[in-house]
């Protein structure tokens, strides 16, 4: 054998260890990915998961990279200085976002995010139909699919990303007839399917292309006020699928591991977040959930009643059980923190506090969770709605801080209400009920709420943590005196 073909043979050799090592890499990042999504099931063990999740991320970004190194058709150092200042802008600007957004902004950051994946599918899809030859069957219908769950999911996020920052208003749009919109637009794509499959042309692929971004665009924007949080989760569950089309074009095996990882769990928690509220998964999807102008609920009449703090500390220092229940307003204010300092100078004191967390409290699932386990409130005291609900008739006093939809009793007692039939914490059930907000305003899905008009709910108005800062304090006074 000629020296020329030994170094050849060589060369090979350690190509295909390199390969192997990547597909080795692969697996082990998928199962990082696996158990991520393990720890993260539980409080305790989120921290762990999340770790997990960073190392598998770092291992499939190290090993893609190798692995386009090694299949790259131009001299390694174009490809490097390519992806090196692609990495470098993307965390400039990653970095920037991160540092900027607030937590309660996390909702509208993460429907941005879910977009970028869409793009990223169809420009997959797109690049893959350009430089992949077009004689197989089962690659067309990779690029086909891949494209119309990505632009869905593209248009979809972007409008969930404009109604959760309130750039748009989350009233959904009821055009007359918009189901069979939707269905004929479905079919129009299958159409095109067939037409593709029979001569696969670029227009085929352009009209199916805007079609699907027309459909995510109109789906998200039927869905209003209350079902936003399972639009989250649902777009979350698209992006997997999407990434999953892309790792199909891409044959790459890591892509397709964890798209279906992120679009099973994602369909998983829209089932939960569904379960939460009392909807049926299709009808989310078809939309026009609190359209209902609120109006057409039972008109909410009456006077509120207001409380000092200093009131309600006394209130407080002679109360036997209290249950705290967060809302959006608590993530808004910051309040977590002197709300955790309150409760556990409360339970120093031998009352028996505990925190009732409804599913879609805040904006985001998990919102109010995230927020106490920062504020290092103990997990055995933080319960979830079903836990928690028949236990408010045996309490003294309930905070309702900075929530209003999740507490609203217009879901249970007024079958026109557009939350009705949404299960809520039942506050009213207790002695006497305290609601920390700063106005009369209404919530997220814009329904007033009785609760504040009832005989044993009073007002304290203000800024959810100046408001309990002060409280903290008076709680102190109040139990010396
Ligand atoms: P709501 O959005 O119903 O109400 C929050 C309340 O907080 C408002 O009434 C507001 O009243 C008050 N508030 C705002 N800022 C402050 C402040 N600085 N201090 C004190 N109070 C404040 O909250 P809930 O958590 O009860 O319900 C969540 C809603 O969001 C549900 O409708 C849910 O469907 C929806 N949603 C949930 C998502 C999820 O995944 N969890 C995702 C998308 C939507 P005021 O202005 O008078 O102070």
């Amino acid at each position: 054998m000629s020296s020329a073909l030994v170094l050849a043979h060589t060369s090979l050799v350690a190509v295909d260890r390199w390969h192997s090592l990547v597909q080795a890499a692969y697996v082990i990042a998928g199962v990082l990915f696996i158990l991520s999504l393990a720890g993260l099931s539980k409080q305790e063990s989120a921290r762990r998961g999340n770790l997990a999740g960073k190392a598998g991320m770092v291992i499939a970004l190290v090993a893609t990279v190798a692995l386009a190194l090694l299949e790259s058709e131009n001299a390694i150092a174009v490809t490097g200085s390519l992806i090196l200042g692609a990495l470098l802008i993307g965390a400039v600007i990653g970095t920037i976002a991160a540092r900027r957004i607030e937590m309660t902004q996390m909702p509208e950051m993460i429907a941005i995010l879910h977009s970028f994946v869409g793009i990223a599918a169809v420009l997959v899809g797109f690049n893959s139909y350009i430089t992949e030859p077009k004689d197989d069957a089962v690659h067309l219908i990779e690029v086909f699919l891949g494209i119309f769950i990505g632009a869905i999911t593209f248009t979809g996020s972007v409008i969930a990303y404009l109604k959760l920052s309130a750039k748009m208003k989350s009233k959904p749009l009821t055009i007359p007839g918009r189901n069979l919109w939707n269905l004929g637009a479905v079919a129009a794509c299958a159409g095109l399917m067939v037409w593709f499959l029979a001569s696969p042309n670029i227009w085929a692929l352009l009209a199916m292309t805007v079609v699907s971004l027309v459909i995510g665009l109109h789906l998200v924007a039927a869905i209003g006020g209350g079902d936003m949080p399972v639009v989250v989760s649902m777009l979350n569950s698209y992006s997997g699928w999407a990434a999953a089309a892309a790792g199909f074009m891409l044959s790459n095996n890591l892509l397709i591991i964890t798209g279906a990882l992120v679009g099973a769990s994602g369909a998983i928690l829209s089932y939960i977040m569904c379960k939460a509220m009392n909807r049926r998964f299709i009808s989310v999807i078809l939309g026009g959930f609190g359209d209902a102008p609120a109006a057409a609920g039972e008109e909410v009449t009456g006077e509120h009643r207001e409380i000092s703090v200093d009131e309600l500390a006394q209130s407080l220092a002679e109360a036997k059980s209290v249950i705290i229940t967060p809302g959006y307003g608590m993530a808004v204010a910051k309040a977590q923190y002197p709300v955790a300092e309150l409760a556990s100078k409360l339970r120093a004191r031998g009352v028996k506090v505990r925190f009732g967390v409804h599913p879609v409290a805040g904006r985001l699932p998990g919102h109010m969770n995230v927020l106490l386990a920062e504020a290092k409130v103990p997990y055995d005291i933080v319960e979830e709605m079903d836990e928690i609900n028949d236990d408010f008739s045996e309490t003294d006093v309930v905070l309702v801080i900075g929530a209003n939809d999740t507490v609203n009793p217009a879901a249970l007692e007024d079958p026109n209400s557009p939350i009705a039939g949404m299960p809520v914490l039942e506050v009213w059930n207790a002695t006497q009920v305290v609601v920390f907000k700063r106005s009369m305003a209404v919530g997220y899905a814009g329904v007033q709420n009785p609760l504040f008009f009832k005989d044993n709910t009073q007002m304290l108005f203000g800024d959810a943590k100046t408001r309990v800062e002060e409280l903290v304090h008076a709680v102190d006074s109040a139990l010396v005196g």
